[in-house]
């Protein structure tokens, strides 16, 4: 360093001007994560990390600052810093060579994604071959709201809702983005990998954890005392069921309601009574087949529900976790 070179100051102007790698440490409430990318340029930021991971192998998704910043397309350097500041510590990381997207980030992208626009309105499919577990009549897919559900051409359907049409076999949460065009130009794919994935979560979520963001979760038997179901869905619980599963997450809240066979469909004897009805893999016809068991409410010390199986009556206990009796 020479002599007239004032301490603590660069001999050189810089370039650009690169945020510090202090992460933002007392920002941390979900809430919090929305404001972040509630911003063009901090979204575009991320969706451009996300989408070199999604090229490349694990060691070639860190990007240069400037690369970074040309890849976004924001002229002002001193601009672009200070939203870059904003995602690191626990959207996106700082290494030597470079900005990484971390697991948060990833997590935020990806629901952006998922949120994209699908059908806006209700819309229903023609006729699929899939059948209703309650009256047999063929089945139609729908989209209402963020739902997709078996609609039965001819009954009632097994859930009344006051949200819901009539017929409603199932309602199942859809990101609009993974329907698409699907309810027109292929609505049989659509209701079997949509019922398929229901029941792959109700299955996570009968062994104790959740789907979504594998926390613990709390399983109750939901009884209705005054159930009557003779004429479609009963008025008090709303279902043709005397008796469902809630299920909720204690840590995202993710949850629902589920036929207890639903989640115990993977374990032995509903896994066998599956086998035997002639359903191997994962799709409407699995959905179908244990929505269609008939659940006996049973009046015991422990909260449970009875389904008479080939292998007999098997008991299904539901007290937090779910537990299997035979
Ligand atoms: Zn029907
Ligand atoms: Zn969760
Ligand atoms: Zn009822």
């Amino acid at each position: 360093m020479s002599d007239d070179a004032p301490l603590g100051e660069s001999p050189e102007p810089v370039a650009e001007e690169e945020p510090s790698s202090d992460p933002q440490a007392d920002r941390q409430s979900p809430e919090d994560s929305f404001a972040v990318v509630a911003n063009d340029t901090r979204l575009s930021i991320l969706r451009e990390l996300h989408d070199r991971v999604a090229v490349a192998d694990r060691t070639e998704y860190t990007v240069p600052f400037t690369e970074l910043r040309e890849a976004v397309g924001e002229p002002d350097s001193g601009k672009f810093s200070y939203h870059l500041n904003q995602l690191l510590g626990e959207f996106v990381e700082k290494r030597p060579e470079g900005y990484a997207i971390l697991y948060p980030g990833t997590e935020l992208v990806r629901t952006v994604k998922s949120g994209a626009v699908g059908p806006t309105e209700h819309a229903v499919s023609e006729p699929t071959s899939a059948s209703c577990y309650l009256c047999g009549a063929p089945v139609c897919v729908a989209y209402t709201y963020g739902y997709v559900s078996g609609q039965c051409t001819d009954c009632r359907g097994a859930l009344g809702f006051d949200y819901m049409p009539e017929g409603t076999l199932s309602s199942i949460p859809v990101p609009g983005a993974a329907v698409g065009d699907e309810i027109e130009a292929a609505p049989e794919a659509l209701l079997d990998r949509v019922h398929g994935r229901f029941c792959h979560r109700a299955r996570t979520f009968g062994d104790g954890s959740c789907p979504r963001c594998g926390g613990r979760t709390e399983s109750r038997i939901r009884v209705c005392t005054e159930h009557d179901a003779s004429d479609g869905p009963c008025v008090e619980c709303g279902t043709t069921m005397s008796a469902t599963v809630q299920v909720t997450c204690e840590v995202c809240s993710e949850g629902g309601i589920s036929p207890a066979a639903c989640m115990v469909s993977h374990r032995a004897p509903f896994r066998e009574a599956l086998a035997a009805a002639g359903v191997d893999s994962l799709g409407y016809d699995a959905f179908a087949v244990t929505a269609g068991w008939t659940v006996h409410v049973v009046d015991g010390d422990e909260p449970a529900v009875e389904y008479d199986l080939a292998a007999g009556r098997v008991r299904v206990v539901v007290d937090g976790d779910i537990r299997i009796l035979r």
